[in-house]
């Protein structure tokens, strides 16, 4: 059963993802094996059934929420005559589509090709089966070979022109200066883009779907006479592509290089549990995971509270009548840095959230100049 909503779960998110992609699902299919089947990921009873579906109704893609081996992926597409997306091929395009700035490209690009790879002797092995394989080894190894090179040629050139930025952005963090560094961190879609606004009172694009940020915002931001400098990061998300994590440690050295973190949380979110997990995981990845940061629990507005079992810290009753001090009281609290509860949205609690940071921001301030305070 617990199962069973697990997979509900990760499929309600890859639809929002193929959703965030521009498509539009039809129909999932859900199979418990021990172990995934080595040649078609799922069984031969699963692959028929769906094999139905996507004739019957001229079905375009058919998406895994698991990364597929090359050679996976190709049997697969034999059988089911479509095109075939795993979960990280799916997260590049939506990065590809979402990549507005010259540099955000030039990472998704490298990523893309990372990606590809290794999956093109799988292609090539394909075509050779088809064209009878004997007698074609020779130009195809060949050619395997020479789109190799390209690809790899590439890949160091995109790697050459990332470097070359990194050192820019490097430099232009140096000249920012000493002002103390916040950067916001959470899981995709939880408000990062939306607080950013509304605590530096700029327009920052924030929309209803996954990945709306790809490159860096810096504003600085002033608190009563603080002034600070606020980051806006790429959201994380469940099995990041690596290829990804890797092209985007420009992007994440503003995480590294921060002197804070606010770690935004969606709460009305069935799965933030394992939202924060996977968001620690990948600050672990990038040696991130000391930082000292605020746990911001965002979207208490549309929080609805299952009905708790009694020997819980709290009984929690009805969501309007959490007070700050009733949201303090809940388990919530127990995360290892300090907790905040708020809705960007509607403002709640925001002079706390205010003062909270303000007083962090102070903190770090003045250790840095122990004698200007
Ligand atoms: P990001 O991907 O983390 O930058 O998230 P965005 O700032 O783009 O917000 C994602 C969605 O959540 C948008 O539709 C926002 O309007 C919505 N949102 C942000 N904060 C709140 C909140 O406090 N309450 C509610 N109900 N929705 C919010």
């Amino acid at each position: 059963q617990q199962d069973e909503e697990k997979s509900n779960e990760y499929l309600d998110e890859l639809e929002f993802l193929a959703y965030t992609a521009g498509g539009e699902v039809l129909k999932r299919f859900v199979q418990k094996m021990e172990k995934p089947n080595p040649k078609t990921f799922i069984g031969t009873g699963k692959m028929e059934d769906v094999r139905a579906f996507v004739e019957a109704n001229d079905v375009g893609v058919a998406i895994f929420d698991d990364e597929l081996s090359p050679a996976q992926q190709k049997n697969i597409e034999k059988i089911l005559q479509c095109k075939i997306i795993d979960r990280t091929n799916l997260i590049l395009d939506i990065f590809a589509q979402r990549a507005q700035t010259s540099y955000a490209r030039t990472q998704v690009e490298l990523a893309q090709y990372e990606y590809l790879l290794p999956r093109l002797a799988g292609m090539w092995t394909h075509l050779e089966r088809q064209r009878g394989g004997i007698g074609m080894r020779g130009p195809g190894e060949t050619e395997i070979e020479t789109d190799r090179r390209i690809v790899r040629d590439r890949i160091s050139l995109l790697k050459k022109k990332i470097a070359k930025i990194d050192k820019q952005m490097e430099v232009q963090r140096g000249n920012r200066g000493a002002l103390v560094r916040v950067a916001l961190v959470g899981y995709t879609n939880v408000g990062k883009s939306t607080l950013m606004n509304v605590i530096s009172k700029s327009e920052v694009f924030a929309e209803n779907k996954l990945f709306a940020t790809l490159d860096t915002t810096v504003r600085k931001v002033v608190i009563g006479n603080l002034p600070f400098l606020l980051t806006d990061t790429v959201g994380f998300i469940r099995k990041l592509p690596t290829q990804l994590v890797e092209s985007f440690k420009g992007t994440l050295d503003e995480v590294r290089e921060a002197d804070l973190l606010l770690h935004v949380v969606d709460i009305s979110h069935d799965s933030f549990e394992d939202h924060i997990a996977s968001v620690n995981k990948i600050l672990d990845e990038i040696g991130s995971a000391d930082k000292p940061t605020l746990m911001v629990f965002n979207k208490i507005d549309a929080y609805e509270p299952e009905i708790i079992e009694e020997d819980d810290l709290v009984t929690l009753k009805t969501k309007a009548h959490y007070t700050l001090k009733e949201w303090k009281k809940t388990w919530m609290n127990s995360t290892n840095g300090d907790a905040i509860f708020i809705s960007a949205l509607n403002k709640d609690n925001f002079e706390e959230f205010r003062k909270t940071v303000y007083d962090k921001v102070r903190d770090i301030h003045v250790t840095r100049f122990p004698y200007n305070n």
